[in-house]
């Protein structure tokens, strides 16, 4: 795919060290999960070079409450794509204040690529990917530079691919934490609860994954969690947690 100039290539050594890595993180630290997990993450293993993406979705507020309670200082990668729900950008503003976070980076899509790809916004109708890249592949990426580890909220009981979620991961040339991976959609209601934490001002509305207005759908209570986005495409994750490089 074009886009502008690509940032980041790690070479295959870097890939390899990457992986043994990983394979012995996971060793020492596989029992651990949420909370106890970021913390050796965050104090020891990785401090100073690991940064929490968050979409400041659905289930977003118990990952960025667990960081902020371990260190409020820590990088919290937001990508506004330029699709946004206005909801999400306020929930955004909210949790920011009340969780204390002090480096929360929104990041944006280049505006030459938009405008080179997309001019009139309305590309995610015929080439959804294309989009996603444009708007949340690249933006990442670019935003990465400088890390040696990110941690994300995906789960397995989200279903499709993230049915394999491991903890401790090895991605193109970085090491990836998903701390909530064997977490139930239970659980997580239950830490909403216990943490007294607000929920994103969507759910209220039957949305039950929360991304980009025009590829998400609200969804009736039964169905999987993330079965609102790219309805009518044969699409369900936009492409920021495949690996590019191997
Ligand atoms: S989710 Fe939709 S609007 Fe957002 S970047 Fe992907 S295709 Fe574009």
């Amino acid at each position: 795919m074009n886009g502008s100039a690509e940032t980041y290539r790690p070479d295959a050594e870097r890939l390899n060290q990457t992986t043994a890595r990983a394979d012995a993180l996971s060793e020492r630290y596989g029992a651990l999960e949420g909370e106890a997990l970021l913390r050796v993450m965050l104090e020891w293993q990785y401090k100073g070079r690991i940064a929490l993406v968050s979409s400041f979705g659905a289930e977003a507020a118990i990952l960025l409450d667990m960081v902020a309670r371990i260190d409020p200082a820590t990088p919290v990668i937001f990508i506004d794509s330029g699709k946004l729900f206005h909801h999400t950008l306020t929930y955004r503003d909210i949790l920011v204040r009340r969780l204390g976070l002090t480096d929360v980076r929104t990041v944006e899509p280049v505006a030459f690529d938009i405008g080179g790809h997309d001019p009139d916004g309305e590309l995610w109708r015929h080439n959804p990917n294309l989009c996603c890249y444009l708007r949340k592949v690249l933006p990442l990426e670019r935003a990465l530079g400088g890390f040696d580890a990110w941690i994300t909220g995906r789960k397995r009981d989200h279903g499709g691919e993230r049915g394999g979620v491991e903890t401790i991961e090895a991605i193109d040339g970085r090491i990836r934490l998903n701390p909530l991976a064997h977490w139930s959609a239970k659980k997580i209601d239950r830490t909403f609860q216990e943490r007294g934490l607000p929920r994103h001002p969507l759910m209220a509305e039957g949305y039950a994954s929360i991304g980009c207005a025009p590829c998400t759908a609200p969804v009736s209570p039964d169905a999987g969690g993330r079965d609102g986005r790219w309805q009518g495409h044969a699409k369900s994750e936009c492409g920021i947690h495949h690996a590019r490089w191997s």
